[in-house]
């Protein structure tokens, strides 16, 4: 099959829209170059057309089979793929050089990942997550632990897994009951169930790091009981030997997509030999957390966003190949049928992935600058950084995942009923992109996070600063004449959230806060389309200059494909922004949580 590239939008967004090389002013930053950089996203590009893209199909056909003991079955390949990946450093470039890394921004590590998830979603969640558990570890960890583990992880032998999720306790975390019982030293013993753990315990690896969250006897209630341990699978001894540790794999869940991925069921302590290695100070385990899972949105978002691509560049391969019918002005039944790609409907969904795609991925890349900024920068400059990363976090997460849905949807629509046979890819692509709505929160807590957390937070200091930051776009873009239109059109946006905020704001005040958060969601769909629009502007301001300069790094065709995808999303996108705050703002209130005689089951 082959992979096809989006490097020269990845580029454009690196360079031109995003500005990467501000960054090599940074200390962390200052051994790197423009072009280093770039050497590695072809390198990860060539190791992605290599190691990952041949085995898509493959590693879906024969999925992850538990063995009844156990065990979990991994397709022949996966070993070989994980280690070549860290071989490559796409597990531990991003760390510090002192923690065994490469200092690479996230904006590049992410730029590389989002091809290996273009190039086969399933085989680089190994990768991505070991990556997350190791920061975790050299984050909130002591030296100790650091060297106990993350070596092995960052050369891809040790799996890194976060196991959060108990049978009773996934979006609420409060619940979680594994139970930590000292025995001395930091070390605990542990006993429970976490389950659909991604990556749990496999043949693609030797050791597995599960950083899992558990309840020290004797906790508080609620989040505030939650620490954060270190549970191998086998416990590395200091002559170098390893020891079960009594995790045991119970199963793992067959799903309809990312079916190479395994979702294991773990059962820590049955035997009541399972040691735990305490994380940081008890009872701040799920602040810890907190770094991982955030990390892990924006992957998922970006990620997500990466499979849409490649479904979406497929499909156009499709319907330039694809002939069909007659535009409705040809009126002679003998001359030969058209390609699809002419029929405006079928243009219409092209175009449309793109927007989604390509808008969201400048927001992921938007997130990796920030992410970057929040780490290496100082002073003020790290703290907008960090505001605007916590603001953007949850509406990557939200956009990338639900809307890569509906663009793989579309990609299928563009096919016809060749998109729903196995002789394509395009339902794999489906299949895989459903998962990306439900973990790392779903996008109904991702809304609440939104409304609830980020929209308040700091007394409204990150909304704030980003309606800041889409005005200066729009400051921008209006003084092109071309572009006023599009930039009055986004001020028009930036009011509505105002607006919406204000009124929402009058069920908090009387200490509604049900009413206030009932339509997080739609609140979450009307915002995210102002930001994209606001990326999109971003986008179309720096195509337009380069045009009308003729100036930039890519042919003038690409620049005018990116103005007349922008001018898409502000046509076809954007105004279903008006459609829900028509929603929010209607004083009907019909998911009140107290009613529930209009949903029985009959
Ligand atoms: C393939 C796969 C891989 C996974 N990998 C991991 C992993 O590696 N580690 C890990 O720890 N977990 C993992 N998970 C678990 C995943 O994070 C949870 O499934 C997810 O958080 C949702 O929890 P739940 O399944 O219990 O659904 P529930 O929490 O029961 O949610 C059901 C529905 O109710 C909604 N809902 C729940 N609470 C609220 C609320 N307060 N307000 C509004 N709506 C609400 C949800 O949005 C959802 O629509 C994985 C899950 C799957 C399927």
């Amino acid at each position: 099959m082959k992979n096809y590239t989006h490097t020269a939008h990845t580029r454009f967004l690196l360079n031109e829209v995003h500005g990467l090389s501000d960054l090599f002013a940074l200390p962390r930053f200052q051994h790197l170059t423009t072009e280093q950089c770039w050497m590695m996203v072809e390198a990860a590009k060539q190791w992605a057309d290599r190691d990952l893209a041949p085995f898509f199909q493959a590693m879906d056909a024969t999925p992850a089979t538990y063995n009844g003991n156990g065990g979990v079955k991994t397709h022949p390949h996966l070993r070989t793929c994980i280690k070549n990946g860290a071989d490559q450093g796409w597990i531990g470039a991003a760390a510090r050089e002192e923690h065994g890394g490469m200092q690479l921004p996230m904006m590049i590590f992410n730029a590389a990942h989002a091809l290996f998830n273009s190039a086969n979603n399933s085989a680089v969640g190994y990768l991505e997550l070991t990556a997350g558990a190791a920061a975790l570890i050299n984050s909130f960890g002591t030296r100790a632990q650091h060297e106990k583990f993350v070596p092995k992880m960052y050369a891809g032998e040790w799996q890194g897994t976060m196991a959060l999720t108990e049978p009773q306790a996934g979006s609420s975390l409060t619940d979680i009951t594994t139970a930590a019982h000292p025995i001395g030293n930091g070390f605990y013993h542990i006993r429970g169930q976490k389950i659909f753990i991604s990556g749990g315990q496999h043949e693609g690896c030797d050791n597995f790091v599960h950083l899992t969250l558990a309840r020290i006897e004797g906790a508080p209630a609620g989040v505030k009981g939650i620490s954060l341990f270190i549970i191998p699978k086998f416990w590395p001894e200091d002559d170098g030997t390893l020891t079960y540790n009594d995790v045991f794999c119970a199963g793992d869940f067959q799903k309809m997509g990312q079916r190479a991925y395994v979702t294991t069921h773990l059962v820590f302590g049955d035997k009541g030999h399972c040691r735990g290695w305490l994380v940081g100070e008890p009872n701040k385990g799920l602040a810890y957390m907190f770094q991982m899972m955030n990390e892990a949105r924006i992957s998922v978002g970006m990620g997500a966003l990466a499979v849409a691509m490649a479904a979406y560049q497929n499909a156009l391969q499709y319907a330039h190949e694809r002939p069909q019918g007659r535009l409705a002005s040809e009126k002679d039944p003998l001359k030969p049928p058209t390609l699809i790609i002419h029929h405006p409907d079928v243009k219409r969904m092209l175009v449309t992935q793109r927007a989604i795609v390509e808008g969201g991925l400048s927001l992921a890349m938007e997130c990796n600058r920030q992410f970057d900024l929040s780490h290496a920068a100082s002073g003020a400059a790290q703290q907008e950084a960090w505001l605007l990363l916590e603001i953007l976090t949850p509406i990557l997460k939200a956009y990338g995942s639900e809307q890569a849905n509906r663009s793989a949807a579309l990609a299928i629509q563009t096919y016809g009923g060749y998109g729903f046979t196995m002789d394509f890819p395009a339902q794999q692509y489906y299949r895989d992109l459903k998962i990306s709505t439900l973990y790392e929160g779903t996008t109904g807590i991702q809304s609440l996070d939104l409304l609830g957390r980020k929209v308040v937070m700091e007394k409204g200091k990150a909304l704030h600063l980003l309606l800041q930051r889409m005005r200066e776009t729009s400051a921008a873009a209006g003084r092109y004449q071309p572009l006023q239109a599009y930039a009055t059109q986004l001020e028009t946006e930036i009011t509505r959230i105002g607006s919406v905020l204000t009124h929402l704001s009058q069920h908090a005040a009387a200490g509604d806060i049900d009413r206030y958060l009932a339509d997080a969601t739609v609140f979450m769909e009307m915002t995210s389309l102002a930001v994209i629009a606001w990326q999109w502007l971003k986008q179309g301001c720096v195509a337009f200059e380069h045009l009308q300069k003729g100036t930039g790094e890519q042919p003038a065709a690409f620049y005018e494909e990116i103005v007349h995808t922008m001018k898409f999303f502000y046509r076809y996108e954007l105004p279903h922004a008006a459609a829900h705050a028509a929603t929010l703002l209607n004083e009907e209130y019909l998911t009140n949580p107290v009613q529930t005689e209009y949903l029985r089951v009959s």
